[in-house]
């Protein structure tokens, strides 16, 4: 009988749920469509600049997560966001590094991008693009929840009718990242600047807090939820021409260069009561933000869930 527990993503869910899976001694691979590591805790570098362009810092407001933090604070893969009043912590050198370091010891293959998943008496068969099909005998989705939902509709998976329509009804909000290349230093706060109305929602400058040591300033643009829905689909330059008249005055330096990221899943709009499904029977699971809520502690607290529910099954 085939053991393997499948884990579909490597953001921090699927890592923390694949490394608790691995501790108990349980045969885990992790398949990330990416070549990075860490989901939206995402650092993109442009020439010499470097961004973290998805979570800018993240919370510990449970126990069980201000541990892991504690931890990894210890071993200096995070730090206290400097110069921030809040406790916001960052990942070090930038926010990539907490994948990074999540992964070390575990079977991750990365740009192996699962097209569908299919369900049969000797478990899973999972298709994956420019691969072969591989089989496992239980299975984890933790991609943004309509991107999961798509992969079990692909292979014809048919989950409970009330279950699938609690899950569909789950949403996520996109975002627009421009990043901002500026030719002198900024006037940005340290801790970054959080606006609550107008396009932008909030600017920090990387240099600053850190990261980017190779250029003057290095500024990440994120705009609101509503401006991001409305102009998703926008060019650079348009979006540009939209945002940056804006927020000109916080910037302090001219800018030299913009590259947008989108993120068509940021955040997860609502949290519901659940932070994971486990289905014994299909051995089939589902964690991440959507179901944890809607940040990092939300996405992790998720995988450690979905963790514990599948050892209480081992266990009985
Ligand atoms: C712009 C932005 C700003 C944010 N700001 C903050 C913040 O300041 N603080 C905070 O706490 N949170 C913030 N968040 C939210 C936070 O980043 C997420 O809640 C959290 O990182 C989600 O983790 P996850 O493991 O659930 O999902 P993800 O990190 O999305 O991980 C899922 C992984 O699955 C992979 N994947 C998807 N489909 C497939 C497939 N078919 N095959 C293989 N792999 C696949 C993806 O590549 C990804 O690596 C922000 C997010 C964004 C985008």
């Amino acid at each position: 009988m085939n053991e393997t527990i499948a884990v579909v993503g490597a953001g921090i869910a699927g890592l923390l749920l694949a490394r608790e899976l691995k501790a108990r001694g349980e045969d885990v691979v992790v398949l990330e469509k990416s070549r990075g590591l860490g989901g939206r805790l995402a650092t993109k570098r442009v020439e010499a600049a470097v961004f973290d362009s998805g979570a800018q810092y993240f919370t510990a407001k449970s126990e069980r997560f201000a541990g892991l933090v504690a931890e990894w604070a210890a071993r200096g893969v995070v730090a206290p966001w400097p110069g921030a009043s809040a406790h916001r912590w960052i990942a070090k050198p930038s926010m990539n590094a907490l994948g990074k370091c999540l992964a070390e010891g575990l079977d991750v293959r990365r740009e192996s991008k699962v097209l569908k998943v299919q369900r049969d008496e000797g478990g899973w068969e999972l298709t994956i693009e420019n691969q072969k099909a591989w089989r496992a005998g239980s299975l984890v989705l933790t991609a943004p929840l309509p991107q999961s939902l798509a992969l079990l509709l692909a292979g014809g998976v048919a989950l409970p009718q009330a279950l699938m329509g609690e899950l569909a009804a789950l949403t996520y909000h996109p975002c627009l990242a421009l990043l901002l290349t500026l030719e002198g230093p900024s006037t940005v706060p340290a801790e970054g600047l959080a606006f609550s109305t107008g396009p932008v929602r909030w600017i920090a400058d990387n240099t600053q807090k850190g990261i980017s040591p190779g250029v003057a300033a290095a500024v990440t643009v994120h705009v609101s939820p509503a401006f991001a829905a409305e102009h998703f689909t926008k060019t650079e330059p348009e979006l540009a021409a939209l945002v940056l008249p804006g927020i000109e005055s916080h910037l302090g330096s001219p800018v030299m260069k913009v590259t947008l990221q989108r993120w068509k899943f940021s955040e997860p709009t609502t949290t519901p009561a659940q932070p994971c499904v486990w289905l014994p029977d299909l051995g089939l699971g589902l964690a991440g933000d959507a179901l944890g809520g809607p940040r990092v502690e939300g996405a992790a607290l998720s995988g450690l869930a979905l963790a514990d529910q599948m050892k209480a099954k081992v266990d009985a």
